[in-house]
């Protein structure tokens, strides 16, 4: 299996070297002969080739089984006259990664202010609000005067079908109960749309139950009890809102893995950004970049049959809830190690277990 690797700005570095440590111990310990390539974008790549992304990388990355996506400073890349296009949209876009899978899972040692909860948000990630993915050629986002700006926001059939169809697939093998969250009493066409083709698609999954939430309502009832969900279907900018705020009440931000899919490629994701705010100064936790990497080795076993990728994942997220157990974590979720430290503590767990 290929791997691209792109570390990516902010904390993205310090994370994703760790996460080339997990990936390389876990090839050794299942033999899965990994090859990691080590590519740029974002703000190393404008300043070297004029472009946060070019065509080439996108070229390298469908001939590989996989990208490594680190975080990226989004809000910096204003203007793509000027090579500054959202990495993340353009992965997202070219290859057609229409599923954003972001599961969130409390640990016992970890405080929380909510009881234990184990859920998924299923988001679709290639149309809804975000302008930068709903038209073939110029943006979604227009100043009509200066004091005037509409935004369109597309759902399209196709996209509902497809990512309700990967949530009840991914319900199937959870505990079997999806919520779609919408906002139909306002977006009456669009969301409207949106469960009507949930529910259809609902009735090839007898044994799935369902239920929707109003996405205001959501916010109150999943912080209040979290518990109650288990996959949660919904559209692309709610489904961003919403899984920051799951994973920040599984305890950090940091621990939020991502994975996202289309039918021929994947990509791993840390679901928090780029964090300018901790960058360089190894405090950033690692595990979501990790988990989202276990995430991408459980894809590739699932689309080839292979038995020890899938196996790899489940030792990576099981050596994470270890060192989560033994507190040899950053200081986020209650401990004292650097980002490094972390790495090293993992790999010298998980070649002994
Ligand atoms: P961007 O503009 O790239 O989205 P951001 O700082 O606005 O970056 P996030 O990176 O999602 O947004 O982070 C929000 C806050 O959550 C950060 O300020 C940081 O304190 C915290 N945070 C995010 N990721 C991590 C992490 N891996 N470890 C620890 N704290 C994190």
């Amino acid at each position: 299996m290929k791997i691209i690797i792109i570390p990516g700005d902010g904390i993205g570095p310090e994370t994703m070297a760790v996460t080339t440590q997990v990936l390389e111990s876990a090839s050794a310990k299942f033999n899965l002969g990994l090859v990691l390539e080590q590519e740029i974008a974002g703000h190393s790549s404008l300043e070297k080739y004029g472009s946060t992304v070019t065509s080439i990388l996108l070229e390298k990355v469908k001939a590989a089984n996989g990208l490594m996506l680190g975080p990226m400073a989004t809000y910096d890349f204003k203007d793509e006259s000027k090579g500054e296009i959202n990495p993340s949209k353009f992965f997202r876009k070219e290859l057609d990664l229409f599923a954003n899978i972001r599961p969130s899972r409390t640990y016992p040692k970890v405080p929380t202010c909510v009881k234990p909860f184990d859920l998924a948000v299923v988001r679709e990630n290639t149309e809804g609000f975000y302008a930068d993915r709903n038209i073939e050629s110029g943006g979604s986002e227009m100043l009509i005067t200066p004091d005037v700006v509409i935004s369109l926001r597309r759902i399209t059939r196709q996209c509902c079908e497809r990512i309700a169809k990967a949530a009840f697939e991914l319900a199937m093998t959870r505990k079997k109960h999806i919520t779609i969250v919408h906002k139909a009493n306002v977006l009456k066409i669009g969301d409207g749309m949106f469960i009507e083709i949930c529910k259809a698609i609902g009735q090839n999954y007898p044994q799935v139950q369902i239920d929707d939430f109003i996405v205001d309502a959501m916010m109150a009832h999943v912080v209040r009890a979290p518990e109650r969900f288990d996959t949660i279907v919904t559209t692309n900018m709610f489904g961003d809102i919403l899984s920051d705020l799951t994973a920040e009440l599984s305890g950090s931000l940091g621990l939020g893995g991502s994975l996202n899919a289309g039918e021929q490629y994947a990509m791993g994701q840390a679901a928090h950004g780029s964090a300018p705010d901790i960058a360089g100064k190894d405090i950033a936790n690692p595990f979501s970049l990790v988990l989202s990497a276990a995430m991408l080795l459980n894809w590739h076993g699932q689309k080839t049959t292979q038995v020890q990728f899938t196996d790899a994942s489940k030792a990576i997220e099981k050596c994470v809830g270890l060192l989560i157990d033994s507190g040899e974590v950053t200081r986020d979720i209650g401990g004292n190690l650097g980002t490094k430290a972390v790495g090293d503590s993992f790999v010298r767990h998980f070649s002994k277990g």
